[in-house]
């Protein structure tokens, strides 16, 4: 997908939850928040939901646990416009009480389609609902900072999802917002890592592709597969602690100037 293309598929998906009346939170919005950021980006943000400030706006952590986003994200040197934000359901619950599970299951399709254009490498999931979408089964205290790879279902196919407390916990608590600096400046080896698995998880695709051929040519291979293996597939021949030259870069990037078909260290030594 081009840039344009991936910014029109997500101005869609925008359009269409502006109008949402899927579940009972469109009754009380004032306006739906869909998600925003860089179109091209490697990590994706998803909050819990709108709450007073952003009901108003209709953009995302606008408040003041936006505020403290931003300074997170400052921390690692990266900015809010560097990466797309959104959250579990896109319209505010009212007196910004819990999303109920049947409203966050009417908004579940947006945010699978959102990481199914996104591609992300990195998801971050901020708070327990969040991480709960994503890291069903675990408990905040124990998971935050701590990853874990994207279940497929999700929308986001090949991602690692890095579990952080909600900035609005860390306002309330100042041991939280310490352990959420600590967490924040993992991010940059969470996406190194992220990028090289999925490089890995894309040059096993490819030896599986060509397989095949050489099987034809009555090589040893024959037991291999006819078809081109999923990434599902690949991601399980990968092997994450064999991935070759990791050089530190600490800017999200482009998700373009990632093509599908690079080796890894051709990928890294571009940034
Ligand atoms: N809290 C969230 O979870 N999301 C927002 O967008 C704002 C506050
Ligand atoms: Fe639609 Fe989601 Fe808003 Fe419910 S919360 S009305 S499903 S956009």
């Amino acid at each position: 997908m081009t840039d344009a293309e991936r910014r029109a598929a997500l101005e869609e998906i925008a359009g269409e939850v502006r109008v949402c009346t899927r579940c009972r939170l469109h009754e009380t919005r004032t306006k739906a928040v869909p998600g925003e950021g860089d179109a091209s980006t490697e990590v994706v943000f998803v909050g819990e939901g709108p709450g007073m400030n952003e009901d108003r706006e209709g953009r995302p952590f606008v408040g003041r646990a936006g505020g403290l986003l931003v300074n997170l994200l400052g921390h690692i040197g990266w900015s809010r416009e560097d990466v797309f934000i959104t959250n579990i359901v896109k319209c505010r619950p009212p007196g910004n009480r819990d999303p109920e599970p049947d409203e966050v299951a009417a908004c579940a399709p947006y945010l699978e389609r959102q990481l199914a254009t996104l591609d992300p490498s990195v998801v971050v999931t901020l708070g327990r609902h969040s991480m709960g979408r994503f890291m069903p089964g675990t408990r905040i205290s124990q998971a935050h900072g701590t990853t874990r790879i994207a279940d497929p279902a999700t929308g986001a196919r090949d991602a690692t999802v890095f579990a952080m407390y909600h900035p609005a916990a860390a306002l309330r608590t100042p041991g939280i917002e310490r352990e959420s600096y600590e967490d924040v400046a993992l991010i940059p080896t969470v996406l190194t890592d992220a990028r090289a698995r999925r490089a890995e998880a894309r040059r096993a695709a490819r030896i599986g592709q060509a397989t095949p051929i050489a099987a034809g040519a009555g090589t040893a291979h024959a037991e291999m597969p006819e078809t081109e293996p999923s990434p599902a597939d690949a991601e399980t021949q990968a092997d994450p602690l064999d991935t070759g030259p990791t050089t530190p870069t600490t800017q999200p990037t482009s998700a373009a100037t990632l093509p599908d078909t690079e080796p890894a260290a051709d990928q890294l030594s571009l940034f």
